[in-house]
């Protein structure tokens, strides 16, 4: 037997009453008489597991093992664990709580989700000097205790008094699971930098803590300070209101709060089983410096892009827009990190896809979550892609359509192809793709276009659900085109003929279906808001169709007139569709624009992460409570509106792919006198490309380097393919559209 098949086998659960946020531990000791050679723990649960040798953890992944769409595919982990051993007796302590598997979890704040009880499987491998063995694993009969914790879960925090002695509670019996397939894991979350405390404010017995920067991480507590019997309880928030007292209401029936009472143990506390999204933190008890501590989370990644400026809220947004991923990528792409939501929206990232793998190599994050995503469609019977993964079980279309969150199916893997050069993933997906554009297709039924209830350009500013599902189709169908173009070249990529002329018809149909119900002769569209426009140029007509230019002449009229007016998906496409357009001037007008809605708006408000709502904060200062889909819809940490990084990378600093995976790079930088310079570098696949520029005068001077040929072409219209190496030009700083001379 291999190891996921002893693994498989090895699962044992405690039988008893489902209580929400119960912790167990699992305890086994053994003697090592002969010195250690080699000591190996390999691990998974069904529910959340933290384990620990002699007291010591064995490792810093949290939220073993992982998020993963549990009916086909669970992660398991192995780790080598010899320095933990030791001579004598040693002891091994597995903490289980219930996380996304049975806890409580969705907007709905339903439990047991994805199966009744936490379960555990465990092999223990230890190889002595003389070469003898003890293999431990899990099995019936190991003994289960209770724990201090009085309750664990992802929304609502722990309650934790190490007071509380444990209690043998029952034998584990053994637990045959479903037939799903064992996976070591690829990637982990883990904490990351400390975030250092800006401001202590004393009030009415409470003590408030500032960090300065909202964000998805634990604060830690140190036992130390505290006398046994002392208590701590902390809240977690991520803005104060136009009061000055902390704002809980946001984070619905998320209780995200600490109750830490100290037993005899020494050292810090952090949490196990949740993670908090939060600037600030209420305490409850005594507080000296040194007690608290926080630490961003999000899973491992490599940082690749950096990006500064010379104007400062230009360089704030960037900030923003970089924690708004740091706090989301929590082993799925989240849509926000503090309330009682916290789940995989497939539309937030794509949207965010592109920025984010700019920022850090997202590679390894995203195979892992289209693992989920093909494996829960083969399980859909009509091929859908639903709005958040992974899913529960099968989960077809339903009433809301949600057309555009699906397409990530798509999207991602060519972003991916693109950005990272690796054909295999985007050609592996071809089936996935396939049933998804066959769903597309068999709702779009003769009209060719999918006419159905979605959410269309959603959070377009004054936009509510029954405006958008009157109004979305333009959106959607837009999609659906992509989908098609997407699918038609990986068919033709493959050889798959038959498949290239049905798409490629199809394509054909759906394209002229969408200009005639949507556009007006004159290349107005029908629906005049602004996501429609973007979204027909973004990924329905071409360049050099006529009825393009007619549509663009209209887009940048609506633009000039209105501002900014795009919601989830258009925003994406808006600053790079004018810079395009030659347009930068107005792109950077939008940009820097510090009404609402525009992202201006929100960084001279002091956010420090990007929101999910354009007014999410009012001009008088309240809060927006105005109900969307559901009550109380403020994120301050989504991070959808961040996709201005596109506009960051691609024009401000002009990086671009030329081929795959950077093997040829083009940099062509979009300048605006209102930066006064701009530098930054991101490293591809291919090496690094840094690029910056500074207005001097009359002069734009620049300063490239690459590590692979590249094209750059400049403001004032000349070009060059130049070598790898460093590359300096200067050229004459132009006048643009719109500019005064
Ligand atoms: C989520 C989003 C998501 C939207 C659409 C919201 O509750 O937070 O980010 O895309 O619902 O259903």
């Amino acid at each position: 037997m291999n190891i996921e098949e002893r693994l498989k086998k090895g699962f044992v659960y405690l039988e008893k009453e489902f209580v929400e946020g119960e912790v167990f531990a699992i305890c086994e000791s053994f003697e090592a008489d002969q010195p250690i050679k080699k000591a190996t723990l390999t691990a998974t649960s069904l529910g959340l597991y933290d384990s620990y040798i002699n007291g010591k953890k064995t490792d810093e992944q949290l939220f073993k093992p992982g998020y993963s769409y549990y009916p086909r595919r669970l992660l398991y982990q192995s780790h080598d664990v010899t320095p933990l051993l030791q001579k004598g007796k040693n002891e091994l302590t597995i903490y289980l709580g219930q996380g996304w598997y049975c806890g409580r979890f969705f907007c709905e704040n339903t439990v047991q989700n994805y199966g009744p009880h936490p379960a555990l499987s465990y092999l223990f491998e230890i190889e002595f000097e003389d070469g003898t063995k003890l293999e431990l694993s899990s099995h019936p009969g190991l003994e289960v205790y209770s724990t201090p914790y009085l309750y664990a879960g992802e929304y609502d925090g722990e309650i934790i008094d190490n007071r509380i002695e444990r209690k043998f509670l029952g034998k584990a019996k053994s637990f045959t699971p479903g037939d799903f397939s064992l996976v070591l894991t690829s990637q982990e979350v883990r904490l990351q930098e400390e975030m250092p405390i800006k401001e202590v404010i004393q009030k009415e017995g409470k003590t408030i803590l500032d960090f300065g920067q909202n964000f998805a991480g634990l604060i830690s507590i140190n036992a130390d300070l505290l006398q046994e019997g002392e208590s701590l309880t902390v809240r977690h928030a991520e803005i104060k209101n136009d009061q000055g007292e902390l704002y809980f209401a946001n984070l619905r029936k998320a209780k995200a709060t600490l109750t830490y009472t100290k037993g005899k143990e020494k050292g810090w506390y952090t949490p196990r089983f949740t993670y908090m999204g939060f600037r600030y933190v209420e305490l409850v008890g005594p507080y000296q410096e040194g007690l608290i501590k926080a630490n961003a989370l999000h899973t491992e990644m490599k940082r690749t892009g950096y990006f500064e400026s010379g104007n400062k809220d230009v360089n704030q947004l960037y900030s923003n827009l970089v924690w708004g991923q740091r706090s989301n990528y929590v082993e799925v792409p989240t849509d926000c990190p503090q309330r009682d939501e916290r789940l995989g929206y497939t539309g937030d990232g794509h949207v965010y896809a592109l920025t984010g793998a700019y920022n850090y190599d997202t590679d390894a994050f995203w195979r892992n979550f289209f693992e989920d995503l093909r494996l829960g469609q083969m399980d859909n019977p009509d091929g859908n892609v639903p709005p958040f993964l992974p899913q529960v079980g099968p989960k077809p279309v339903g009433f809301i359509t949600m057309q555009g969150w699906g397409s990530a199916v798509s999207i991602i893997p060519e972003m991916a192809y693109w950005q990272f050069g690796d054909e295999r993933f985007l050609l592996s997906h071809y089936e996935t793709i396939r049933k998804y554009v066959e769903l597309e297709i068999s709702k779009a039924g003769r009209k060719n276009l999918w006419m159905g209830i979605s959410l269309g350009d959603w959070l377009s500013l004054g936009k509510g659900v029954a405006w958008q599902a009157m109004h979305n189709h333009p959106v959607s169908n837009a999609f659906f085109v992509k989908d098609l173009r997407v699918l038609l070249f990986l068919a033709k990529r493959l050889g798959k003929k038959e498949d290239a002329d049905r798409y490629e018809k199809q394509l054909a149909l759906t394209k002229a279906a969408y200009v005639k119900k949507f556009i007006r002769k004159d290349g107005r569209m029908k629906n005049q808001y602004q996501g429609s426009y973007v979204m027909a140029l973004a990924h329905v007509l071409e360049k050099g169709d006529p009825l393009y230019d007619a549509i663009a002449a209209h887009f940048i009229r609506n633009v000039k007139k209105n501002g900014l007016q795009t919601g989830f998906f258009a925003t994406e496409h808006l600053l790079p569709l004018l810079c395009d357009l030659n347009e930068s001037k107005l792109a950077y007008d939008v940009l820097l624009s510090e009404k609402c809605p525009g992202w201006m708006y929100q960084v001279k408000r002091g956010a420090t992460t990007t929101w999910e709502r354009w007014d999410a904060i009012q001009e008088d200062g309240k809060v927006n409570e105005s109900k969307m889909s559901n009550d109380n819809m403020v994120s301050f940490n989504h991070y959808s509106f961040g996709s201005v990084g596109e506009f960051y990378y691609r024009y401000i600093l002009g990086i671009k792919p030329l081929e795959p995976g950077y093997k040829k790079a083009l940099i062509k930088p979009y300048v605006d006198e209102r930066l006064l310079y701009a530098k930054g570098s991101y490293e591809s696949r291919s090496g690094k490309i840094v690029s910056s520029w500074k207005i001097e005068k009359d002069k734009v001077i620049y300063d490239f380097e690459v590590a692979m040929p590249a094209h750059i072409e400049l403001e004032d219209g000349s070009s060059y393919d130049v070598k790898p190496g460093k590359h300096h030009f200067e050229a004459k700083k132009k006048i643009k559209k719109g500019e005064r001379k």
